[in-house]
């Protein structure tokens, strides 16, 4: 009986012991002691209980990964470590932190105005800064706030500490990397941005499936003679209700949550499908352009999809032009320019989108392999259409043509902006002053039949 009672008393300790280590592992963040968001999220509702107002506020760097990658692991620790302290030493009494996940933390703060808050935040900001990652070197820690605030007389038992992190979240997400602005707080516009992609996501995979997205046209002449060159692909989604949906609406979502590489594919496809159809109907054939972004860039799995593409539809990949934007080319040249030469070397024609909206250089051309170049809509704005302005956007003309680029303006909508185009030189034009996108039987019945381009029975 002795010896089992002390065999008894052995693993009674040994399992006291291991769910005293499970607690720790279970409340706290082992790496800052800070505790974790289990910890923070047991204990929210009775925090919430209290008639305070609350800001409940989430911050993140911009960069940290970069930290990690360019001064080590160990030095990334080193500044978790020391933000967490940050943070604690700028806590009131009755006030919590918790450190989220990798480079993100939250705190309950007691809300007394914006103004005070946005102070502390900034006094936090600095105190970050205190700290030195590497002596030799001097590099500003970047933190972004995104800050929900929860009135006292809210009712509270239907914010459930889900909501509260979440608004801070979305008001986070709202600013990420802005340097300029780094602090935002959750409100009714940052609400209705994520209900609507809330109902985008869930409606978009339907919507590929059972062909809501439509392709439009929208074709570009030839400035000198106003024949017709080629036309851009412009996506549309009309959805069942029969509401029309721009690009701008859903696009960025698609390139957030990686949908946009099945609706490129989908618009390529559409476009070879129409260029093969035009071909077998005895049109004089005229390219399409599709917008890809940026996301296909960092995936070599695309570049196959493509050739099966133009493979099945037997057409000359010379009559799809890819449009890249500018700021896709410009954020990781080196990967661009390998997957452009791959691009050309099949026989695709690249053409840079919105050149000049960014920071592009003009140096870049020479090192991108592209035929064709898309002026951004701004050069046909006042400034650019100055007798100074006019002298840069034709240097930036000579010089593609020296290049063998191909220049295109976009957004044409007057007579004036055509001769401002034609006195420079342009090569080719596209805006509502032509023809705005349209469906495709449209741009077939009216341009492809139409007076500025009279279809060849046999083109080809
Ligand atoms: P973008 O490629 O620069 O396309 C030109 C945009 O300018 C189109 O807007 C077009 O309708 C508009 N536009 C054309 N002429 C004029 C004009 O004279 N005046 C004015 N004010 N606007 C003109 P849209 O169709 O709304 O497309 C917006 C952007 O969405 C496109 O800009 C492109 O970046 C993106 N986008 C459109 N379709 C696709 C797609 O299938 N895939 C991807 N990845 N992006 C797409
Ligand atoms: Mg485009
Ligand atoms: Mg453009």
């Amino acid at each position: 009986f002795f010896m089992f009672g002390i065999l008894f008393f052995y693993i009674y300790n040994l399992l006291k012991r291991e769910h005293e280590a499970l607690n720790i592992f279970a409340y706290q963040d082992i790496l800052t002691g800070a505790d974790n968001r289990n910890r923070f999220v047991t204990d929210l509702p009775a925090l919430l209980r209290e008639p305070a107002d609350y800001a409940m506020v989430l911050m993140n760097m911009s960069g940290f990964k970069f930290v990690n990658e360019f001064f080590g692991f160990e030095k990334g620790n080193l500044l978790l470590q020391h933000i967490a302290r940050v943070l604690e030493e700028n806590l009131a009494q009755g006030e919590r932190y918790y450190r989220d996940n990798a480079d993100h933390f939250g705190m309950l703060l007691y809300y007394k105005s914006r103004e005070e808050i946005i102070s502390r935040m900034k006094k936090i900001h600095q105190d970050i800064n205190d700290h030195v990652i590497s002596p030799n070197q001097d590099y500003r820690i970047n933190c972004n706030f995104g800050i929900n605030i929860i009135q006292g007389n809210e009712p509270r038992m239907i914010l459930s500490p889900d909501a509260a992190i979440n608004g801070a979240l979305l008001a986070l997400n709202s600013v990420n990397g802005n340097t300029s602005n780094p602090i935002a707080f959750y409100d009714e516009e940052i609400h209705e941005k994520a209900r609507k992609k809330i109902e985008i996501e869930s409606q978009m995979h339907a919507a590929l499936a059972n062909g809501e997205f439509h392709m439009y046209l929208q074709p570009k002449y030839y400035l000198g003679d106003q024949t017709l060159h080629s036309a851009e692909a412009l996506v549309r989604w009309c959805s069942e209700d029969g509401v029309m949906h721009y690009p701008d609406e859903f696009i960025p979502v698609f390139e957030e949550n990686g949908f946009i590489t099945e609706l490129d594919m989908y618009m390529l496809e559409e476009a070879c499908k129409k260029v093969s159809c035009w071909m077998k109907q005895g049109y004089q054939v005229r390219p399409i352009s599709v917008n890809q972004s940026r996301v296909f860039f960092y995936d070599d799995e695309y570049l196959d999809k493509f050739h099966d593409i133009v493979d099945r539809y037997q057409i000359e990949p010379s009559l799809i032009i890819l449009e890249v934007t500018e700021s896709v080319a410009m954020s990781n040249l080196d990967q661009v320019k390998m997957v452009i030469k791959k691009l050309h070397k099949m026989g695709f024609t690249i053409s840079m989108d919105d050149f000049g909206s960014g920071y592009s250089s003009l140096n870049t051309l020479k090192d991108l392999d592209i035929a064709e170049l898309k002026l951004d809509r701004e050069f046909l704005s006042e400034q650019s259409t100055s007798p100074k302005g006019k002298v840069v956007v034709e240097s930036i003309i000579r010089l593609a043509r020296e290049l063998s680029i191909t220049t295109v303006a976009e957004g044409i909508e007057n007579e004036r902006q055509l001769e401002f185009l034609r006195s420079i030189s342009c090569d080719i034009g596209q805006g509502f002053y032509f023809a705005r996108p349209m469906p495709v039987d449209a741009f077939e019945n009216k341009v492809l039949h139409g007076p500025l381009a009279e279809p060849k029975p046999d083109g080809n």
